[in-house]
């Protein structure tokens, strides 16, 4: 009698255990490695930005890195930044080499079946961004025009229902990456550059201007796997107590200059 009690008592000690080791275990993979991996941009100023000087990190999404690893792991140093484009960001979570993503990653009704996402950290839109000699002042102006949008991103649809909705007709060219966009702008291969503000910033200059149309809020949050749903419960309790007293307030004062 005694001896099967043992023996079921060892089996549900094992299966804890295992439990444990899966994806749907809080915070228990992370305090094993002693390190916090984020998934990050490198591009978006005043976000995530690999400063080219200083060889590190910075902004907004950066900062709140740091302090889910203070929270979780003690130390705000326990992070290790990997960066992300809206096409690898999801992979990189999928399969375990980052433990979230934070990095401009729109809240959207489609991504919520594949992620947890947090309480929106920041509201940002989508913008266009256009050759200074162009001639196009606003969305009435891009019939027939082509729109260079990174493929995995929410733009190509938030510009599409605006065209619609204003009658325009317009065409796509999808790119991997933004300094691929940026260079379809620059050689004329595409008349705008459609993404968020916050990314456009990272791209403009002396040859180009970000057009005053905004469309399609875009409310970002931090990604985790959607099995661990007591990790995504953390963040989420994290970003919810900061928004309450007041520090992602400052970091955006700090970081985001408008
Ligand atoms: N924030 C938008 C999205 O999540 C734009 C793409 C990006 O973040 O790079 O689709």
């Amino acid at each position: 009698m005694k001896k099967a009690l043992l023996f079921v008592l060892a089996a549900l000690m094992a299966l804890s255990a295992g439990g444990c080791a899966s994806a749907a275990s809080g915070t228990a993979a992370i305090e094993k490695a002693k390190i916090l991996k984020v998934g990050v941009k490198e591009d978006v100023p005043g976000f995530g930005l690999l400063n080219s000087s200083t060889g590190a990190y910075e902004g907004l999404e950066i900062d709140l890195a740091r302090l889910v690893a203070k929270e979780i792991l003690g130390d705000e140093n326990a992070v290790s930044f990997q960066p992300v484009t809206a096409k690898t960001r999801g992979p990189l979570l999928d399969n375990g080499d980052i433990d979230m993503v934070i990095a401009t990653f729109t809240i959207t009704e489609e991504r919520k079946l594949t992620y947890n996402f947090s309480t929106p950290y920041y509201t940002d839109s989508v913008g266009l961004l256009v050759k200074k000699d162009s001639g196009i002042a606003s969305l009435a102006d891009l019939s027939g025009k082509t729109i260079g949008v990174a493929q995995s991103a929410t733009s190509k649809d938030a510009i599409q229902q605006a065209a619609d909705e204003a009658g325009i007709g317009i065409q796509f060219s999808e790119f991997a990456s933004y300094p691929e966009i940026k260079a379809a702008l620059d050689s004329g291969r595409v008349d705008v550059f459609s993404v968020d503000g916050a990314i456009l910033n990272g791209y403009v200059d002396e040859t180009s201007v970000i057009l005053p149309d905004r469309f399609s809020p875009q409310e970002y949050g931090i990604a985790t796997k959607l099995q661990n749903t007591e990790l995504a419960a953390k963040v989420d309790e994290m970003i919810q107590k900061w928004l309450a007293d007041g520090t992602i307030a400052a970091l955006s004062e700090k970081h985001i200059k408008l």
